[in-house]
C-alpha cells in the first residue's frame, strides 16, 4: 500500500524468497489513496481464490485505512503473518498453526545454535502485537522465564543484566549497551533502524555487547533473513493444509 521505500524493500526480498523456494507469488501494488471498500474487496477475492495458500499484507498502510479490519478479513488459515486475532489465540494456548514470523525465526536460530532456553532468564525488550508479545510467548513455551520490558520499565539495564536470553525489538538504534549485558549471555537483535546516513543499525550495540555474549545476532543478516525464511515455511504449510482439504 502506497509508496514506503523499506515496504517496498521487504515485499522485494519476500518475492525473491517466494522465487527460491517455487511459491507463486502475485502481488497487488496498490496506490496510497486506495479506499477501504477497494482493499475489503482485494482481500475477499484472494481469500476466495484457490490458487492463493498465503495472503500478506505488508504493513504500515495509510493512516485512512484500518489496519485491525485488514487483519481480521485475512481468512486465519491463509493468515502467513499469524496476526489474525484466531491465530494470536492459538499462539497463546500453545497450539497453533502458524507462528509470527520474526519470533519464530528467533526460535529457530536459538534451537539451530543447541541454546536450551529451559529454566533460563530471558528478557525481551519491546511488547508490540508482531514481535515483543508472541515472542515473550514463545520463550515461555520453551519453559523461559520470562520478563518483557518496553517504553515505561523502570530500570531497563538493571532488568537487562539479569538475563541469560535478551531478546531486543525496540526500533531504538543501539539502546542495549555492552555493559547491560550478562557476561555469557545469548543476545538476539531483532531491531531495523536506518541511521541518517543510510546504514543499518540494530537496537543492540554490537560491538560492546558482543565482548560480554556468548552468542549475538547481527544486524543486518540476523534475524530479519529468518523471518523471510519463517514466511515461507507458514506459506508451504498453509498450502499442505489446503491440499489435504480439497
Ligand atoms: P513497535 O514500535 O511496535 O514496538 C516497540 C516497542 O518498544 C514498544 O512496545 C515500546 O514499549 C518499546 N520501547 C520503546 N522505547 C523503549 C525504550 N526506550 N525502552 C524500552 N522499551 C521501549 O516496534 P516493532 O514492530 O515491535 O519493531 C521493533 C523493531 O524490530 C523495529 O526496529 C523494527 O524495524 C524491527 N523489526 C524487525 C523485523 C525483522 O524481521 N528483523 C520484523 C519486525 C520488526
Amino acid at each position: 500500500m502506497g509508496d514506503d521505500p523499506a515496504s517496498r524493500i521487504y515485499v522485494n526480498n519476500k518475492k525473491k524468497a517466494c522465487e527460491y523456494c517455487g511459491i507463486e507469488s502475485f502481488e497487488y501494488a496498490m496506490p496510497a489513496e486506495t479506499t477501504h471498500e477497494e482493499l475489503m474487496a482485494l482481500i475477499e477475492k484472494l481469500n476466495n481464490d484457490d490458487r492463493v495458500d498465503g495472503i500478506l499484507c505488508q504493513l504500515p498502510i495509510p493512516k485512512h485505512l484500518d489496519e485491525k479490519a485488514v487483519i481480521n478479513a485475512i481468512r486465519p488459515d491463509k493468515d502467513v503473518d499469524a496476526f489474525h486475532p484466531a491465530n494470536v489465540g492459538k499462539i497463546m494456548i500453545g497450539d497453533y498453526d502458524f507462528l509470527p514470523c520474526t519470533p519464530a525465526g528467533v526460535m529457530e536460530l536459538i534451537k539451530e545454535s543447541g541454546i536450551d532456553i529451559s529454566g533460563k532468564e530471558c528478557v525481551v525488550i519491546g511488547r508490540s502485537n508482531i514481535v515483543g508479545k508472541p515472542m515473550a510467548m514463545l520463550l515461555l513455551h520453551a519453559h523461559g522465564t520470562v520478563t518483557i520490558c518496553h517504553s515505561r520499565t523502570k530500570d531497563l539495564a538493571e532488568t537487562v543484566r539479569r538475563a541469560d536470553v535478551v531478546v531486543a525489538a525496540v526500533g531504538v538504534p543501539e539502546l542495549i549497551k555492552g555493559d547491560m549485558i550478562k557476561e555469557g549471555a545469548v543476545v538476539i537483535d531483532v531491531g531495523m533502524n536506518r541511521l541518517a546516513d543510510k546504514k543499518l543499525v540494530g537496537d543492540v550495540e554490537f560491538e560492546s555487547a558482543a565482548k560480554k555474549a556468548s552468542a549475538i545476532t547481527p544486524v543486518p543478516g540476523g534475524v530479519g533473513p529468518m523471518t523471510i525464511a519463517m514466511l515461507m515455511k507458514n506459506t508451504v504449510k498453509a498450502a499442505l493444509v489446503h491440499s489435504e482439504n480439497k
